[in-house]
């Protein structure tokens, strides 16, 4: 059953995924040729304790970390470790807090150094296929809609839609109803409504579609050894239209890109 969230429930929202935002801002702020994984992860937990939230994340599932941290070729899930990042890796950091017994859950692909140009493109349209995702998220559409915008932005561009990991309901659970997919046709599952809470968050491959899990349970892998892309908003519906819960502007604001 899908939970259609009040004004105030909304506002709860908006705190916490502020608080992942604002780490977000911290990991940009921070993340070098040089640093670990674990560097990013335990500043991530210091921030979000200091906000008086709690890391979603950590031991969740059995997880050991606050941040998912998956660097070029893993998709999501990546468990921080002590490799140090280089010039021209993509990062993938997917965050997570409690605040109030609500949840946020946003993520960021990080460029670290001088990036190959065709790895910024891909970077650059998954962001794209979030916005075009979240601009379909409102009433009049049905939930598959904000999937095709995903599908149809990433496949014009050459690139592989993950489809077994999607978006989702978020609210005072992680993943609650309904489910998000990268992908679909138009028009088709339940009708938006005002009071919806989802995390919409496209991954997109540069090669194939299909991907690999590692052996340690977790950090799924493309299928080919290509880059992958992960952007995630928290989004609500209010009023008929999508308002975004989650912001860049502190990630820009550390890059100073704004
Ligand atoms: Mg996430
Ligand atoms: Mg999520």
């Amino acid at each position: 059953m899908i939970h259609y969230k009040s004004a105030e429930e909304i506002e709860k929202m908006r705190k916490a995924a502020l608080v992942v935002s604002k780490t977000l801002g911290e990991v940009a702020r921070l993340l070098k040729p040089g640093v670990t994984g674990l560097e990013l992860d335990r500043i991530a937990e210091e921030c979000i304790r200091d906000h008086g939230a709690t890391p979603a994340f950590l031991g969740m599932y059995d997880f050991p970390n606050t941040l998912c941290i998956s660097p070029n070729t893993e998709v999501v899930h990546g468990i921080p470790n002590k490799k140090p990042f280089k010039d021209g890796d993509i990062v993938s950091v997917d965050c997570g807090a409690i605040l109030d017994g609500y949840f946020g859950d946003h993520a960021y692909t990080f460029e670290v150094g001088d990036v190959a140009p065709e790895t910024r493109q891909l970077l650059k349209v998954t962001k794209e296929c979030l916005e075009k995702g979240i601009a379909a998220t409102r009433v009049g559409n049905r939930i598959s809609d904000i999937g095709f915008a995903i599908q149809e932005h990433a496949e014009k561009h050459g690139y592989g839609v993950v489809r077994e990991l999607v978006g989702h309901g978020l609210g005072t659970k992680l993943h609650e109803e309904p489910q998000i997919p990268n992908y679909g046709k138009r028009g088709r599952g339940k009708k938006i409504k005002n009071g919806l809470t989802i995390a919409i968050e496209p991954m997109i491959n540069m090669g194939t579609e299909k991907i690999k899990q590692l052996n340690d349970g977790w950090t799924i892998l493309t299928g080919d050894d290509k880059p992958s892309a992960h952007f995630e908003h928290d989004v609500a519906v209010v009023n008929d239209e999508p308002v975004i819960l989650s912001t860049f502007d502190y990630i820009y604001e550390a890059l100073g890109q704004k």
